[in-house]
């Protein structure tokens, strides 16, 4: 079983992806919770770079192929051998944030960020998709550092948004869209409601 979860600054992805884990451990599963980008030895250095305010200003192609290198490594070297394994897999973001950062936030085109990641992932794709919901202004408030992406325009961040309820809209069934200004519970309960069925199949 292969979960994301996605969504803009500050909507609380880590905090549901770690309960989901908890819970999926308490079931009795072997859970391995991870992210994006970041989580491999040469990804922790492209996470540097891509995010560093230091870095400036990167041609927005360079960005996505960033991006989307960190994510050829994650799913050869951490995500395919835990699925292997016949472990869960949970990541705090995926594909679709390329497609909402690099395609509607950047506006590359959206098809285009899409083959490479693709690509990159060896069309690797997750059972469902949780996307948590959540203004910009209101995640960003929740900051007071702001990393290179963070610090881009508000108008940046709403096209974001918008590319996320774009990709949830355009294929209902794989995903669970969530208001994340609920209480946390409430979110972590839907998100069970959701994985649940998942784990009979
Ligand atoms: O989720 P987390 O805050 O660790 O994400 C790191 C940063 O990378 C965020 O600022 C996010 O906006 C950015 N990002 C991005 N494009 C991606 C994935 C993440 O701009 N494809």
């Amino acid at each position: 079983l292969f979960v994301c979860f996605e969504g803009g600054e500050g909507a609380g992805k880590s905090t549901q992806s770690r309960l989901l884990a908890e819970w999926l451990e308490q079931q009795g599963l072997t859970v391995l919770l991870t992210f994006e980008p970041g989580d491999t030895g040469v990804g922790k250095e492209l996470r540097r770079i891509v995010l560093d305010p230091a870095t400036g200003e990167l041609s927005a192609r360079t960005e996505a192929l960033i991006y989307a290198a960190d994510k050829a490594e994650h799913v050869d070297h951490v995500v395919l051998p835990a699925l292997a394994r016949g472990e869960v897999v949970i990541t705090d973001r995926y594909v679709d944030s390329a497609l909402a950062y690099q395609g509607a936030g950047r506006t590359l085109e959206v098809s285009e960020v899409e083959q490479v990641n693709r690509w990159a992932t060896g069309d690797l794709r997750p059972h469902v998709t949780v996307v948590l919901d959540l203004e910009p202004q209101a995640g960003l408030g929740r900051f007071t550092e702001r990393d290179r992406i963070e610090g881009q325009s508000l108008e940046f961040h709403q096209r974001v948004r918008q590319g996320f309820l774009r990709l949830a809209g355009a294929d209902p069934d794989h995903y669970l869209v969530l208001d994340a200004r609920q209480p946390v519970d409430a979110i972590a309960a839907a998100i069970r409601a959701r994985v649940a069925p998942l784990l009979e199949q």
